[in-house]
């Protein structure tokens, strides 16, 4: 379904090419969503193409679908909210976010913890934990009302073809073989998830690791308010972090508490998925022992979903005028709730980049310019992939020397000056 218009639909002719776009995004999730929106933020107008139909959404209804125990979410650094506020989307987001003020790391069994909190680190908050459906709603309502946004849904990436001025991207909808149709644009940003068909199709390759781990997701219901803290604890059955969340409204159930529901995220080895995810008893038993008394009883769950964890890197992030992005460029082990935050920086980045180049009237699509990105956004994106791994694998070894070593470290973290506000500071995304 072509949203908002289609006159880029009608161009789009079998097998012929139109020529009229600056910018095509392939994938209208999180990151392609927000990419085009910070694009027309900027003034530049994009084709966004998402594989799967949208669903029919009415502006006026302002509920998530979300039960009170079933929702997925997303931690989201100061960074990311500050980039969502200069594109004014975030005042139609912060009503289902819940601030993060305090975050406490621990180990079970061991002596080293640390704490952060935002008045010592005076900060207005760590950052905000979002319903992943209530910011899908509000990115594509934001999409769908954008002039500058054309927006085609159920449109299969299945070939992309370079030039030296354009590159062309061939689609299908709903799978449908015969009914193949082409856009023409400056440059090509995929932003089409883990297994991208866009960096498949430019053959760039990938280092993969398979951390032998999912994630466990899910949210519960604690006795004791979560006062708006992140729990962060080392267990023998894996890391767990236990999130605030919000209390979401229409879910047809007013009569729980506010401040009682968080959002569970647990690395667990890989074929032990099972047990936690249907056996609601053995999970929050399992939960109680990780966290004994940290966020008080755990008395109810909702509906768990499991995430196999594997890192992919593309080997590269640009070929020509096309540019990868998002989980397409890094998909990363969600231990320290970093993924998409990074994804947002470097998207940010890329359209300011274009922004200039616009300005200037020069060709938006130049290699060179998207090469320029590709080599600014390497710093970032190194320190925080080997922040994820350090976490993952630092904290799942059993060895009884590396146990002392990281509790030592965590002590240190939580008494040494300067050390918390430096590393407060990166995992807010607010230093790159
Ligand atoms: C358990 C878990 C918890 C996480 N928690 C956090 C967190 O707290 N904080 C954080 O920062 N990050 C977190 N992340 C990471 C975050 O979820 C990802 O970084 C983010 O979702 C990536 O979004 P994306 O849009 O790049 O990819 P995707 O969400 O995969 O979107 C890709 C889109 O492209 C479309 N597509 C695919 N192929 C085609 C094609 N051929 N043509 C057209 N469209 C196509 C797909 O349909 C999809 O809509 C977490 C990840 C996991 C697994």
């Amino acid at each position: 379904m072509m949203q908002k218009t289609d006159s880029n639909l009608s161009q789009a002719t079998t097998k012929e090419a139109v020529t009229e776009q600056q910018v095509l995004i392939a994938g209208g999730g999180h990151v392609g969503l927000s990419f085009a929106l910070l694009l027309a933020h900027h003034g530049i107008a994009s084709t966004l193409l998402e594989k799967n139909r949208y669903p029919v959404i009415s502006p006026t209804d302002d509920r998530t679908r979300s039960h009170y125990l079933d929702s997925r979410n997303t931690a989201l650094s100061r960074r990311t909210v500050q980039i969502y506020q200069e594109i004014g989307l975030w005042d139609e987001l912060q009503s289902h976010a819940c601030r993060i003020d305090t975050v406490q790391i621990s180990e079970q069994g061991s002596f080293g913890r640390a704490q952060l909190n935002k008045a010592e680190e005076k900060v207005e908050s760590f950052g905000q934990v979002i319903e992943n459906a209530w910011l899908g709603r509000k990115l594509l309502l934001a999409a769908q009302q954008e002039p500058l946004i054309t927006l085609i849904d159920g449109a299969n990436v299945i070939a992309v073809e370079q030039h030296v001025n354009s590159v062309t991207l061939s689609f299908n909808q709903d799978g449908e073989e015969q009914n193949e149709q082409q856009l023409q644009a400056s440059v090509l940003v995929a932003c089409d998830g883990r297994d991208s068909s866009v960096r498949q199709l430019l053959d760039i390759g990938t280092t993969t690791y398979d951390y032998g781990q999912s994630a466990i997701v899910g949210v519960v219901e604690t006795d004791k308010p979560h006062l708006h803290t992140a729990i962060e604890r080392f267990s023998p059955a894996g890391p767990l972090a236990v999130l605030p969340l919000t209390d979401p409204e229409g879910d047809g159930n007013d009569a729980h508490q506010e401040g009682y529901r968080r959002s569970v995220v647990w690395i667990c080895p890989k074929g032990e998925e099972t047990q936690y995810l249907e056996d609601d008893a053995h999970f929050l038993t399992t939960l109680q022992q990780g966290f004994e008394q940290r966020a008080g009883t755990f008395r109810a769950a909702g509906r768990r979903g499991a995430y196999p964890l594997t890192r992919v890197l593309a080997d590269r992030q640009v070929v020509g005028r096309c540019v990868i992005m998002g989980n397409a460029a890094h998909t990363l082990h969600p231990v320290a709730g970093q993924g998409f935050n990074l994804c947002m920086r470097d998207a940010h980045v890329l359209a300011q980049m274009m922004n200039v180049q616009v300005l200037r009237g020069d060709d938006i699509g130049n290699t060179q310019l998207l090469q320029r990105y590709e080599k600014a956004r390497k710093a970032d994106q190194k320190r925080v992939i080997r922040f994820c791994d350090a976490v993952v694998h630092g904290f799942t070894h059993t060895n009884p020397a590396v146990k002392l070593a990281r509790n030592v470290a965590l002590v240190a973290f939580d008494k040494l000056p300067n050390i918390k506000p430096l590393v407060a500071t990166y995992a807010m995304g607010l230093k790159s």
